[in-house]
């Protein structure tokens, strides 16, 4: 019954938990090329770039009639001159609406999308929102009816916005093959609930785009929180639950491949899908089924978002940069990695206790492009993986006496530079409520 690819891992229960951690196995490795690419992100282009989107004094989503000086429409049109300077396929991604919610008027919606493609047609996102609002000049609160306040969304999301063009410059100017294809968007309406990212992202579910992972980012370049705290060596990565999400594998993949690219630089993983009550972009696609995370600055200023003070003053190029950085190098990284194994059978994941009873039996399909494999697993009160197994280009492992009811398992596959894929999680859904008949009721 053995099957020609399976391997049995002959390791005592006994040292399991104690051996073959993660750091006994050897971290990620890093990629000279990806360095490279790393190396060439720069603070001063992305200064150059937010000068001139804060110039135009509002990028509000219905500023259209105050082009061409002002507004929503000339920030557009900077965004993709420069996408098509980086020598990308780069386009408006337009939607009329009617008025609905926050959008007070009909209007014309457009994100700016550039596209680098790759050997395949699976999608990686990088993104920002270039639309920017403030309240009223007076002190109040928001006027949706209103659009010609000064806006300059320097950090929010200028931020995001310059560091999702610096990723897209860096990555067109290499010649690396990617498996993936990547994607750059400036979206639009943000600020008046996701407009921009819902549209674009339930277009492709209808277009049945695949998009593998969103990175998105939001409130990106400031290191002073209004508290005075000041925080220049970390970022928040956010996920939303549950806890084998897509989701949480994209932001465990983050933290994992950033740290030998930026040492010294902290991705801190929060388990919440965006800060307390508040949202972003990436949350469109996560609510579709897609792995979104958003990239935050670890303090903000609050006093400085969605008022005239979010200027240029308020954002650190360097720290930005550091930013740019880890979205750099992971996906990068991501990119040039096989796509995810498929390990779903119509019974649910491919994980039993083998012929023993006893044992942890994994099977995934064969991924193309892939060398080897990477099975990890951790107690299953646990947050991240803490321990792992490389083997090579098999389907199929078994872990003796290794209890699946104990811990959570998964597996990523691995090209020929060491890229790992996101983990296929072998996890089960909970079991929908199944009522019990009584009799005379
Ligand atoms: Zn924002």
């Amino acid at each position: 019954m053995r099957r020609s690819g399976t391997v049995l891992l002959a390791i005592l229960a006994s040292s399991l938990v104690s051996a073959g951690a993660l750091s006994a196995q050897g971290g990620p490795s890093v990629d000279p090329r990806v360095k490279a690419l790393v190396d060439a992100v720069s603070p001063d282009s992305m200064e150059v770039w937010l000068a001139a989107l804060t110039a135009l004094e509002t990028r509000h989503t219905l500023s259209a009639d105050l082009a061409p000086e002002r507004g929503v429409v000339p920030a557009r049109e900077y965004i993709l001159d420069r996408f098509r300077a980086f020598g990308l396929e780069a386009e408006l991604d337009c939607y009329r609406i009617p008025a609905q919610g926050r959008i007070t008027v009909e209007a014309e919606v457009c994100n700016v999308v550039a596209v680098l493609p790759g050997r395949t047609d699976r999608r990686i996102y990088v993104s920002g929102h270039f639309d920017t609002v403030a309240r009223r000049d007076d002190g109040g609160g928001f006027d949706w009816s209103r659009w010609d306040n000064p806006a300059p969304g320097a950090n929010d999301d200028g931020s995001g916005t310059v560091l999702t063009m610096e990723v897209a410059r860096v990555l067109a100017a290499s010649d690396l093959a990617f498996d993936a294809t990547l994607v750059f968007v400036a979206f639009a309406g943000e600020e008046e609930g996701l407009v921009g990212a819902t549209l674009h992202a339930q277009r492709a579910v209808e277009d049945s785009l695949r998009i593998d992972a969103v990175f998105n980012n939001d409130i990106i370049g400031n290191v002073e929180g209004g508290n005075g705290l000041v925080d220049g060596r970390t970022l928040r990565v956010f996920s939303e639950g549950p806890a084998d999400s897509p989701s949480r594998q994209l932001a465990r993949f983050i933290r994992r491949w950033a740290a030998p690219y930026v040492p010294g630089h902290e991705v801190r993983l929060i388990a919440r899908e965006d800060r307390f009550g508040r949202g972003g972009d990436h949350t469109a696609f996560n609510r579709l089924g897609f792995a979104g995370v958003r990239f935050s600055e670890s303090r903000e200023n609050y006093s400085r978002q969605h008022t005239p003070a979010d200027t240029l003053a308020g954002v650190d190029f360097r720290y930005l940069a550091r930013n740019t950085r880890v979205n750099t190098a992971t996906v990068a990284t991501l990119a040039l990695a096989p796509s995810a194994p498929d390990i779903s059978s119509p019974r649910g994941p491919r994980l039993d206790r083998g012929e023993s009873g006893y044992d942890a039996v994994l099977s995934w399909d064969p991924v193309p492009g892939a060398v080897g494999y990477r099975v990890v697993w951790r107690e299953a009160w646990g947050v991240d993986w803490t321990h792992e197994v490389r083997v090579g280009a098999v389907d199929r492992l078994v872990l003796p006496d290794l209890s699946i009811d104990d811990y959570i398992f998964g597996v990523s596959a691995v090209g020929p530079g060491g890229h790992e894929s996101l983990v296929s999680p072998y996890v089960r859904p909970p079991r929908p409520f199944q009522p019990i008949r009584e009799l005379g009721r």
